[in-house]
């Protein structure tokens, strides 16, 4: 599917397109629930909007956007779809004001466009489960990356120090996903929230050797570290091969991009920065994912994740 592809150019074509991802089995009441076809009629003729049905069990009427990021937005459903496949397929993300020309929305348009594209790339962790398993390899490690908005810079030697940055804590399951978290600082608690509940404690946890782990390692079937100070990055064992190379990519491919595609990024929004880059991360070429399954999956996703202007300020720490 390349750009000028019909639903990129054209709203019906688009609200069909999503009618056919989000409705395989014909529509939905997204207020009631009713799935039956012969208690929802389509509504046709001039006097209706396209794509309009009514539910005959509720009395409600409702369109395919309905309950979705896309709700309420004047924004035509193929700039829409065109922007959620940019998003989705572009490796380091793409800034506002290359969607602003792309689209031919405004810069504020694209920007909040993007946000509740974001907002859909959420993983839902509680139904996803946890990373790892018996027999499987977690990588933990953390980051530090852009200045806290609230804190004021604190230099140590000439550099800024830890603290005055924010902390991102991530993990990855090896050839499998990740999950990188914003949270207020990385401690050794703050840290052990976001493992146990994130990783199935039957996995092999690989850390570097940060004392945030020490502990929290034990309650994992096994705990191995590398001495990132000791100029060790590569351990090799018998059976294994102790790294966190593969978290290290994962954090190496998001700073790229924040820093080449995004340059500036309030501290309220790295939250779903983080969602972005994970999402893409989890259908990677990689894993055999191409650039449609992986749009298509992006539409099954944006249910139930409204973003309102009040809302979009507001901070998700872990
Ligand atoms: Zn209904």
């Amino acid at each position: 599917m390349n750009l000028d592809h019909a639903i990129f150019q054209d709203a019906d074509a688009a609200r069909i397109h999503l009618e056919a991802q989000r409705w395989p089995h014909g529509p939905n009441c997204p207020h009631c629930g009713n799935a039956d076809a012969t208690r929802i009629t389509k509504m046709e003729g001039k006097a209706h909007r396209p794509g309009l049905y009514n539910c005959m069990e509720c009395r409600e009427q409702f369109t395919v956007t309905v309950g979705t990021v896309f709700e309420r937005s004047k924004i035509a459903l193929n700039k829409w779809l065109l922007a959620t496949f940019l998003l989705s397929s572009s490796k380091k993300g793409m800034s506002s004001h290359q969607l602003h020309r792309m689209l031919g929305v405004t810069y504020k348009t694209a920007w909040f466009m993007a946000h509740r594209i974001r907002e859909a790339m959420k993983e839902d962790v509680k139904s996803a489960g946890p990373l790892g398993g018996e027999g499987k390899t977690v990588e933990a490690d953390e980051t530090y990356f852009g200045p806290k908005d609230t804190v004021k810079k604190r230099t140590i030697r000439g550099k800024p120090s830890n603290s005055s940055k924010r902390s991102i804590v991530a993990l990855v399951e090896r050839g499998g996903k990740a999950r990188m978290f914003h949270v207020d600082r990385a401690t050794t608690a703050s840290v052990r929230d976001v493992l146990v509940r994130n990783a199935d404690r039957k996995s092999t946890l690989f850390t570097d050797e940060s004392n945030f782990y020490t502990f929290t390692g034990k309650e994992f079937a096994d705990h191995a570290t590398v001495k990132h100070t000791g100029g060790e990055y590569v351990r090799y064992e018998a059976d294994r091969v102790v790294h966190t190379n593969t978290i290290e990519g994962v954090f190496s491919v998001f700073k790229r991009g924040m820093i080449g595609v995004y340059q500036h990024c309030g501290e309220a929004h790295l939250h779903r920065y983080l969602a972005e880059f994970d999402f893409r991360y989890n259908r990677r070429t990689a894993l055999k994912v191409s650039d449609n399954e992986r749009h298509d999956q992006l539409l099954a996703m944006i249910e139930g994740k409204r973003l309102t202007y009040r809302r979009i300020g507001e901070a998700d720490h872990a």
